[in-house]
C-alpha cells in the first residue's frame, strides 16, 4: 500500500493550510521532516526542515491507525496558508521513496476500504462538502452520520430472520414441520415493506434538496419573467425588454431560497405565434415549465387568465403592483416581493419535509429492488409450502440489495462513479 500525500485544505492563500500523510510511511516520513514526532493522537509545534532549511512553523498532529480518518497512520501537517509553503512541502514528501500525490478521494476510499465510513456515509461525505444552502448541509450530515446504516441494519436483522425461519423449514417434509413459521415470517416482511415505502416516496423530496428543486415562471410576453428572475436572483441575469419574445431560451439561474436550493427558470413568453424560432422557444418552455416542481404563473394583468393550466400548489400571481391597481408584487420596487419568496419557499419546504435518508438514484432503485424481492417472497409464500426455498431466496436477494446501499456487496464498478465527485486531498 502506497503512502499518500495531499493538500487537503482549499488551495490558494489562507490562514491555515493542511497536508495530510497517510499509510504506512507516514509516521516515518514525516519525522524525516518534522523530527521527533507527538506521542500517539497527540500534536506538536515543529519547524519543519529540509536539506538544512526551515520549510515553516508547522503543527503536527498524528492520528495512529485504527484510529484515523483512512483506518492508516495518518500525520496532518498544519502548515501557514502559503501557496510557496505548501507547495515546497508537498515537493519535499514526493521526493520521499514510497510517497505520492493521493487521487481525489482516496483518503476517503481507504477510509471505505479500511471500514471507516460505509459507502452511504461516503455519499453523505461528499454531498456535505458540496452543500451550498441549509437545508442540503442538514440532510448530508444525516446520511453522513450514519442515518443509512442504521435503518439498513433495522431492516436486514428482521429479513435475515425471516429467511432463517423458512430455510429451517426447506428440509422437512410437509407433516413434519414443527411449527408453521408462515405467520411470523409474513409479519416481519409486512413490517419492512411500509418501511421500504416510505423511503422511495421520500426519496424524491431528498433528490430534489440535493440536486435542487426547480421553480418556472410562466406567463405571456411582457408579463414581467424577466425582470422577477432579475430581482429574486439580484442581478441581472437575464435580459429584460419593451418587445415582447425577446426571452426565447429557457434561462436559469441557481440560488438559495429560504434556505433551500432552487433553480428559477425564465421560459419564453407563452402565446400563439407564427415564428418558428419563437414557437420552438414556446415550446420548450412547456416543457421545461411543466417538468418545474413549481410555477410561479405571470398573469397579463390581474384577473386575466393564466397561459397554462396551473397544477396543485402553483402560484398564480400579477406583477407590477407599482402601476397597476390589484397586482400582487413588483418586480422593479421590490413590494410584495418578500412574501412571494415566503410562498415559494413554504410550498417546497412542506415538500421537503416529507425527505427519506434515500437522497439519490442508487439508494431509490436498491430499495424498490428489495421490496420487490419482499413482494415476491410473500406471494410465494401465500402460494404454498413448496414455494419456501424460492421465498427464503428471494428475502436473502432483498437482503443483498439493501447491503449494497452500504457498499457491502456488488459495488466495486460503482466506486469510481462516486469518488469521481470528491477533490484531491478528501
Ligand atoms: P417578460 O417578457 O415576461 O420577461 O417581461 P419583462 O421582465 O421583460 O418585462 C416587460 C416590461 O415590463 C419591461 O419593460 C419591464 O421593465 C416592465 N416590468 C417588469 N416588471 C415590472 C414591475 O414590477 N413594475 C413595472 N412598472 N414594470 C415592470
Amino acid at each position: 500500500m502506497d503512502t499518500i500525500f495531499a493538500l487537503a485544505s482549499a488551495p490558494g492563500k489562507s490562514g491555515v493550510a493542511v497536508v495530510r500523510v497517510s499509510g504506512p510511511l507516514a509516521l516515518a516520513a514525516a519525522s524525516q521532516i518534522a523530527g521527533e514526532l507527538p506521542d500517539a493522537q497527540g500534536r506538536v509545534l515543529r519547524a519543519l526542515s529540509w536539506d538544512g532549511s526551515v520549510i515553516d512553523q508547522a503543527l503536527v498532529l498524528r492520528f495512529d491507525r485504527p484510529n484515523s480518518f483512512t483506518g492508516e497512520d495518518v500525520i496532518e501537517f498544519q502548515t501557514h496558508g502559503s501557496p510557496a509553503v505548501v507547495s515546497k512541502l508537498l515537493s519535499v514528501l514526493s521526493e520521499l521513496p514510497g510517497l505520492r500525490l493521493a487521487e481525489p478521494g482516496e483518503f476517503t476510499r481507504r477510509a471505505l476500504e479500511n471500514d471507516r465510513m460505509d459507502l452511504s456515509e461516503v455519499e453523505g461525505l461528499a454531498d456535505l462538502i458540496d452543500a451550498e444552502t441549509e437545508a442540503q448541509r442538514r440532510q448530508a450530515m444525516r446520511v453522513f452520520r450514519g442515518a443509512m446504516g442504521t435503518l439498513v441494519e433495522g431492516w436486514r436483522v428482521r429479513l435475515v430472520r425471516a429467511a432463517a425461519l423458512l430455510e429451517a423449514t426447506i428440509d422437512f417434509a410437509d407433516e413434519d414441520v414443527p411449527v408453521d413459521v408462515t405467520p411470523e415470517v409474513l409479519a416481519l416482511l409486512n413490517g419492512v415493506l411500509p418501511e421500504l415505502g416510505k423511503e422511495i416516496a421520500g426519496a424524491r423530496a431528498a433528490e430534489r434538496i440535493r440536486d435542487g428543486f426547480e421553480v418556472a415562471i410562466v406567463g405571456p410576453p411582457n408579463a414581467g419573467k424577466s425582470t422577477l428572475l432579475n430581482a429574486l436572483a439580484g442581478r441581472d441575469a437575464a435580459i429584460t425588454s419593451e418587445t415582447a419574445g425577446t426571452t426565447r431560451d429557457v434561462i436559469e439561474v441557481r440560488m438559495d431560497l429560504a434556505g433551500l436550493p432552487v433553480t428559477v427558470l425564465d421560459t419564453a413568453g407563452l402565446r400563439e405565434t407564427d415564428d418558428e424560432i419563437e414557437g420552438l422557444g414556446v415550446d420548450r418552455a412547456l416543457t421545461r415549465a411543466r417538468a418545474a416542481d413549481l410555477r410561479i404563473v405571470l398573469l397579463e394583468s390581474p384577473g386575466k387568465l393564466p397561459v397554462l393550466e396551473p397544477e396543485k400548489d402553483d402560484l398564480i400571481v400579477a406583477s407590477k403592483s407599482d402601476s397597476v391597481s390589484g397586482a400582487d408584487f413588483s418586480a422593479l420596487t421590490g413590494q410584495g416581493l418578500d412574501d412571494l419568496v415566503r410562498q415559494v419557499g413554504a410550498i417546497l419546504e412542506r415538500r421537503a419535509s416529507g425527505v427519506a435518508t434515500a437522497t439519490r438514484d442508487r439508494h431509490r432503485f436498491a430499495i424498490a429492488r428489495a421490496k420487490r424481492d419482499l413482494e415476491s417472497a410473500i406471494e410465494r409464500i401465500k402460494t404454498g409450502s413448496e414455494m419456501t426455498e424460492l421465498a427464503a431466496e428471494d428475502v436473502r436477494s432483498g437482503v443483498r440489495a439493501l447491503e449494497g446501499l452500504l457498499g457491502r456487496v456488488d459495488v466495486e464498478d460503482l466506486l469510481d462513479e462516486i469518488f469521481q465527485s470528491f477533490c484531491i486531498g478528501k
